[in-house]
């Protein structure tokens, strides 16, 4: 890989690259396509990363079907398809890791702690291996985004990050690979996150701006269905993810909601709003 991508940027070619856990959606499928249009070659790399996950997360139930996903790559338009093993990215003896501080800590960071540790190693090595001249990451983890964007700023890496919007469900269901857990029964219940998250922008956008009374209109939402457990509920600053009184356009509502066992994200820029086919 690093063979070829020396020899694509040695030819003046730029370098589009799309880090993914591969069970390819539509999610995944926007990037390459935005990809594709402001790059050369177009890099897609497949890899179910043990160093973020945490003991008893789910690895090894992770959905992977390398066929399929070679399918989506070439329908997008994919150059090549990098999709190393565990043992060749952290061989025997493998001991460095990039870990950004503050801004990993919180959210995600506090229910998964390691992972973002896990995140940044890998896409820092990833970097080093595929050399991109631009990498697409989806607002869908809108942390990880911002952990990334941090830790390129912070080390001088090369190469320009784009952040492209969250792809839905006709329901507003944010897609993930991870959907893919869901019962029928489930999957009508996890509708509470994409609703409660416009419920919210619409009560922003009609002029409340105080939290408290904005989190009191999210957990109203999510509250009531009885199959989701709330694992956070926050309201952030959309650069910083410091935590609010006032909301204001850029402020972040970040959700993750346990639907029976399966962990689900989601999030809004309040002053954007959050639209899917169903509602427009
Ligand atoms: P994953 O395979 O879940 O690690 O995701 C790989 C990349 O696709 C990450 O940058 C994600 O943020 C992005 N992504 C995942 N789901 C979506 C979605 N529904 N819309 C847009 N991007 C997404």
């Amino acid at each position: 890989m690093q063979e070829r991508a020396t020899a694509a940027l040695a030819a003046g070619k730029t370098i589009s690259f799309v880090p993914t856990m591969g069970f390819l959606h539509q999610g995944h499928a926007s990037l390459l396509r935005e990809g594709r249009v402001q790059g050369d070659l177009l890099v897609l790399s497949i890899f179910v990363n043990p160093a973020q996950f945490g003991v008893g997360e789910d690895f090894e139930s992770y959905p992977r079907d390398l066929q399929r996903d070679s399918e989506i790559a070439a329908e997008n338009g994919v150059d090549i398809i990098f999709a190393p093993t565990a043992k060749e990215m952290y061989p025997h003896g493998y001991q460095t890791y990039v870990n950004v501080e503050t801004i990993s800590l919180p959210l995600c960071g506090a229910s998964r702690p390691g992972h973002f540790r896990g995140v940044t190693t890998v896409v820092a090595k990833l970097f080093n291996i595929v050399k991109p001249t631009i990498a697409f990451f989806g607002e869908k983890d809108f942390q990880q985004l911002a952990v990334i964007r941090r830790m390129v700023r912070d080390l001088n890496m090369d190469l320009k990050i784009v952040g492209m919007p969250t792809i839905r469900e006709d329901d507003g269901l944010a897609k993930s690979s991870r959907n893919s857990y869901l019962s029928p029964e489930e999957r009508s219940a996890a509708f509470c996150l994409s609703r409660s998250l416009a419920a919210v922008s619409d009560l922003y956008r009609s002029g409340e701006k105080d939290v408290e009374r904005l989190r009191a209109g999210l957990l109203e939402i999510l509250t009531s269905e009885p199959l989701a457990r709330i694992d956070y509920a926050e309201f952030r600053d959309g650069d910083s993810l410091e935590e609010l009184r006032q909301a204001d356009d850029r402020t972040v509502v970040a959700l993750a909601v346990r639907i029976g066992s399966t962990r689900l994200i989601d999030n809004t820029i309040i002053g954007r709003g959050v639209t899917w086919k169903e509602r427009c």
